[in-house]
């Protein structure tokens, strides 16, 4: 048996767990070791039987005394009872509905048992105790007496059942098996050898050496990934793209164009990027910088350089709402400059010729995609649709792609399929990204920052607010709105019907989960009781595309007071007059999504506010929201959210597939940095991996799951 032995080839594993396991993905001997356990139970005190008392879990060794089964027909249920008796004295145990249990366990016996014990009508006794005969040597317990390894809980996959298996096949691993990890490394980092360390995870001697295993692993995982992304990113560097020369006219003609000066951080950020353009390699950069800190006109700077010079350029959002703020942004901006534009989302396609700067002319999706198609469009700006096949461009030289997180590898990937030079990318975020997450999933990427937002911007005052208060939080807003201002009331659904997943918990205050607040309700209960005399209207996506535009507009327009919305409005929606953000049901959201919330007021140079109601009790929640109250920098929150949360919830991050256990470590700064800094010195002396055959073999793994998947 080595790791690539299929599991039909394991004694034991029939037809049905094949099929089972294969649900999990796991077909050969290498996916079973590598299906590690949940957590451990620390099973190797042997309590002596005069020592137990009710309520705690022992393990125990006795000789089987007496067994005997018994049927209840009231309950049908079936009990099985033993008295087990060691040099100390005696004890019942009793198992529920295990009938075959007569059969495996005999009379005079010796046997492991743990369980808990209990008291109740039947006496004082181990309940449905896990039972092992005894052994002497090693690996012949694996179930009891030991630290046992407890499994992710499956259907038809017990815990039980892995620990034979596992130790089955660990016991028939006869031929060496190769470490991906150079020797090097595992000597300098003073690392478990593989086939330790693999026995160590699912069978460790001590507490210390599953940390020992772990820290190994959770290394191997990070170091296979910097290694696949510092490749990619050599790789990219090797390929062709358009040179675009700097422009100075055309950009001082531009920012003199603007309403504002651009800030410090701007300059500086266009300036990477027009430096980039230059270049004959693709640009792969991340424009990193909070909300409001003004990305969408250093993108549109780029566009403009890209567009005068003959090329086309893609703007992709993360929703229509965006897409259709991005496209009239950009028209504007790009007005003086004749430039054409499109706008392709799922349902609506629409084109500014030069003659029109500050409207649009609707055409159909198939003139669109030719226009496209024969270098007629400048920039299209879109969705998701625009990574659609039919979509294809005649001289594309620039992508962006903002809020990017929302997309990850495999769009961007998509995006790039058709075109004969690789386009430049530039990508847009106001998720910041934790140091460890950039250094590894992200690390193919060039980071700018802007980090200073247009002069003049006030700290948002973010209040968490009592349903007590409530009252005193509307009669703030009615003064707000009477001075001109604008506000965004957020709930977590549109519907109070809406069915509920029937497998989520049922909200209640105890188990932190508050009632949900629904747009529609909301919206009814504040145009009828709170406000009658107010402007409102509500905006969710199940609303016909028509309609969302028509109250956009009305919105950005001053037409509306106040804005009753699901997360539509989450991403990228700049409405400078809004002063106050209020979020029902604030517990429903994590602090990203909070933070971009409150980024859609605060945009400009009057005092903005940001409320936060819950009637959660939950501590986390508590946590989370303190956070958002002291904390202003997306940055610091991200962090925070990182530590709190862990990184699954960075939206882009599922998809490397990287396992629960290595997952916790993304936090971990110095093993990040560690396994960076291998990679990097393994790839500097041998960057095609020829003297690392296992280790280019993994790395094709990974790139063939990220792409292809
Ligand atoms: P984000 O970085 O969150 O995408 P936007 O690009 O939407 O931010 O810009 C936010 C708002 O700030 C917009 O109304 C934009 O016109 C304005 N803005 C951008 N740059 C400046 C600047 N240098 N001075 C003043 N306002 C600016
Ligand atoms: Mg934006």
């Amino acid at each position: 048996m080595n790791f690539t032995t299929p599991l039909s080839a394991v004694p034991r594993i029939g037809p049905v767990f094949q099929k089972r396991l294969k649900k999990l993905g796991i077909t050969t001997v290498r996916d079973l070791l590598f299906y590690f356990p949940r957590t451990y139970e620390d099973l190797s005190k042997i309590t002596p039987i005069a020592e137990i008392k009710e309520g705690t879990f022992y393990c125990i060794a006795g000789e089987i005394l007496e067994i005997s089964e018994e049927r209840t027909f009231k309950k049908r249920m079936h009990l099985t009872h033993a008295i087990v008796r060691d040099d100390t004295g005696t004890i019942k145990a009793l198992w529920f509905n295990q009938p075959y249990l007569p059969q495996t366990l005999r009379k005079g016996e010796r046997m492991y048992l743990a369980g808990r014990v209990v008291r109740d009508a039947k006496g004082i006794y181990l309940s449905n105790p896990i039972y092992e005969k005894f052994a002497e040597g090693e690996m012949n317990l694996i179930h009891t007496g030991r630290i046992i390894p407890v499994y992710p809980e499956t259907r038809g996959i017990s815990s039980r059942w892995l620990r034979s298996i596992i130790r089955i096949i660990l016991q028939g691993l006869t031929e060496k098996i190769e470490d991906a990890i150079p020797e090097k490394i595992t000597q300098e980092e003073r690392f478990l050898p593989l086939q330790t360390a693999l026995k160590q995870i699912h069978f460790p001697d001590t507490l210390e050496n599953i940390e020992k295993a772990k820290k190994r692993f959770s290394f191997e995982e990070l170091f296979f990934i910097s290694l696949f992304v510092l490749t990619e990113r050599k790789k990219i560097a090797s390929v062709k793209a358009v040179p675009i020369p700097f422009d100075e006219q055309l950009m001082k003609k531009f920012t003199s164009s603007l309403p504002f000066q651009l800030t410090d951080a701007q300059k500086k950020a266009a300036w990477h990027i027009l430096k980039d353009l230059e270049k004959p390699r693709p640009m792969n950069r991340l424009l990193q910088g909070d909300v409001g800190s003004g990305k969408t006109v250093v993108a549109t700077m780029a566009s403009l350089a890209v567009t005068k010079k003959g090329y086309q350029a893609v703007f992709m959002a993360p929703t229509e709402i965006l897409a259709q703020q991005h496209f009239k942004t950009v028209g504007q901006l790009l007005a003086p400059f004749k430039i054409t534009a499109g706008l392709l989302t799922g349902k609506a396609d629409r084109f500014i010729s030069p003659k029109l700067p500050n409207d649009y002319i609707e055409i159909s999706r198939k003139k669109l995609l030719e226009k496209a198609l024969k270098g007629d469009i400048d920039i299209l700006i879109g969705t998701h649709a625009l990574i659609q096949k039919e979509v294809r461009f005649g001289k594309l030289a620039l992508v962006i792609v903002d809020e990017q997180h929302r997309f990850g590898v495999k769009q961007r990937a998509q995006l790039l399929r058709h075109a004969q030079l690789i386009p430049h990318l530039l990508s847009m975020t106001a998720t910041p990204i934790p140091r460890t997450l950039a250094l590894t999933i992200y690390g193919d990427l060039d980071l700018t920052l802007i980090d200073e937002l247009p002069k003049g911007r006030k700290k948002i005052e973010t209040r968490i607010i009592s349903p007590q208060e409530r009252e005193q939080a509307y009669q703030f807003i009615a003064k707000e709105v009477k001075q001109g201002h604008q506000v965004f009331v957020i709930c977590p659904r549109i519907e109070k019907s809406e069915i509920r997943n029937p497998k989520s918990e049922t909200p209640n205050k105890k188990n932190g989960w508050s009632e949900t607040k629904a747009v529609k309700e909301e919206y009814e209960k504040l145009s009828k009781e709170i406000f009658p005399n107010l402007r409102i209207a509500m905006l969710h996506g199940k609303m016909a595309q028509k309609e969302k535009e028509e109250i956009m507009r009305k919105f950005k327009f001053g037409k509306i007071d106040i804005l009753v919305s699901t997360s539509v409005v989450e991403v990228g929606v700049d409405i400078p007059n809004a002063s106050v953000m209020m979020i029902e049901g604030a517990d429903r959201f994590g602090l990203a999504q909070l933070h971009q919330f409150r980024g859609r007021v605060g945009r400009s140079d009057q005092q903005s506010h940001c409320f936060l109601f819950t009637e959660s009790s939950s501590r986390t929640v508590a946590e989370r929201l303190r956070a958002l109250v002291r904390l202003e920098s997306g940055f610091e929150l991200a962090e925070k959210d990182l530590h709190m949360r862990g990184p699954g919830d960075f939206n882009g991050v599922k998809q490397w597939g990287i396992p629960d256990f290595a997952m916790q470590q993304l936090s971990n700064v110095a093993l990040v940095e560690k396994a960076r800094e291998a990679a990097k010195n393994i790839l500097e002396k041998d960057i095609a991996l020829h003297t690392y055959p296992l280790l280019k073999k993994r790395v094709e793994e990974l790139r063939e799951k990220l792409h292809l998947e």
